[in-house]
């Protein structure tokens, strides 16, 4: 381990403890997993409303809602289990006699392994906010000329990824805007939003820059998706210090030309495939550097962070 690992390490386990202390946090016993208190809900609250009032000044938005479970089929079609397979959760059941109901509570009392008596269900948990609104606007037919905006608010997501640094949720909360229609428009769209995000981040006195990025697609395959989806600039990050010597990303601008179009038959109103972007706001993440900039209580923030969070 280098020393800049060991000292981030450090960094993020200390940032955690006082984040715990203060109860900000909750811990469930599983790394990654975490309750809110009240005040971390207090700034997390204000920041969907902020972030859904940006999207209804710019465009308007329709507002839409998916729970933080995903029909398998669905990740199954967009490719999400093949190129992150290390990140999906499959969701598992019971389907078994009363003998064996039985033996899995025993197993289970007894902490042991009880997996045998488990069948993979139809759903999975859902990875991305976005990942939804996809197929269902394609089951709506052609879009209006102009296409659409939607605003999903504030989802759960789940990611495989335990680990110390309380940036690195397993579940965690995701607020997406999602654009759908002619190229032209679409791009300009992302254009505009990394700028609202850079705005928005300034204005809560973030020390927030934008870097061309890209998903952790897995493996070798992985790696060349990966190195073409940076070459033609599809993923922007908005980074933020948090914890450590690197910044962390905490939103996205997300372009994925018209590949979720042809992928959901998803139509422009001249039978076109529709282009489509996001942008990802990671809730947990804006908070923590918002407690990591300012100090854990909001009530001393500089006055400009304060007005612009809660007027
Ligand atoms: P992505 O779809 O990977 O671009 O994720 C969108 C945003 O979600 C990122 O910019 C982060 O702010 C946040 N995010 C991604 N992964 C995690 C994680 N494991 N824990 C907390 N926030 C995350
Ligand atoms: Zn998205």
């Amino acid at each position: 381990m280098s020393d800049e690992t060991r000292t981030t390490e450090t960094d993020q386990a200390e940032f955690l403890a006082e984040l715990l202390a203060a109860g900000l946090l909750i811990e469930s016993g599983v790394d990654g997993v975490y309750g809110h208190g009240e005040v971390f809900e207090f700034i997390r609250e204000r920041l969907t409303a902020i972030v859904s009032e940006i999207a209804k000044s710019h465009g308007g938005a329709a507002k839409l809602s998916f729970p933080p479970v995903i029909p398998r089929r669905t990740l199954e079609t967009n490719g999400y289990v093949g190129n992150f397979p290390h990140l999906a959760g499959s969701i598992f059941g019971f389907e078994g006699s009363e003998a064996q109901a039985m033996e899995q509570g025993a197993r289970a009392a007894a902490h042991e392994d009880w997996s045998e008596f488990q069948s993979q269900t139809d759903l999975m948990m859902l990875p991305a906010a976005c990942y939804p609104v996809y197929p269902a606007l394609a089951d709506r037919g052609p879009l209006d000329p102009g296409g659409v905006i939607v605003d999903i608010g504030a989802s759960w997501v789940f990611r495989h990824e335990p680990s110390i640094d309380p940036a690195r949720r397993q579940s965690f909360r995701m607020h997406e805007i999602v654009r759908v229609g002619e190229p032209e428009a679409v791009e300009a769209w992302r254009l505009e939003w990394s700028k609202l995000g850079v705005e928005l981040f300034t204005e809560l006195g973030l020390d927030a820059h934008l870097e061309n990025a890209n998903d952790p697609f897995f493996g070798r395959i992985g790696r060349l998706l990966a190195a073409n989806q940076s070459a033609e600039e599809l993923k922007w990050e908005l980074l933020v210090p948090i914890t450590g010597s690197e910044p962390t990303a905490c939103a996205s601008f997300n372009y994925h030309l018209d590949h979720f179009g042809e992928m959901w038959d998803l139509k422009l109103s001249d039978g076109g495939p529709a282009h489509t972007a996001c942008a990802a706001f990671g809730q947990d993440r804006i908070v923590l550097a918002l407690l990591r900039t300012h100090g854990l209580d909001p009530d001393k923030w500089p006055t400009t962070a304060r007005l612009r969070l809660w007027g």
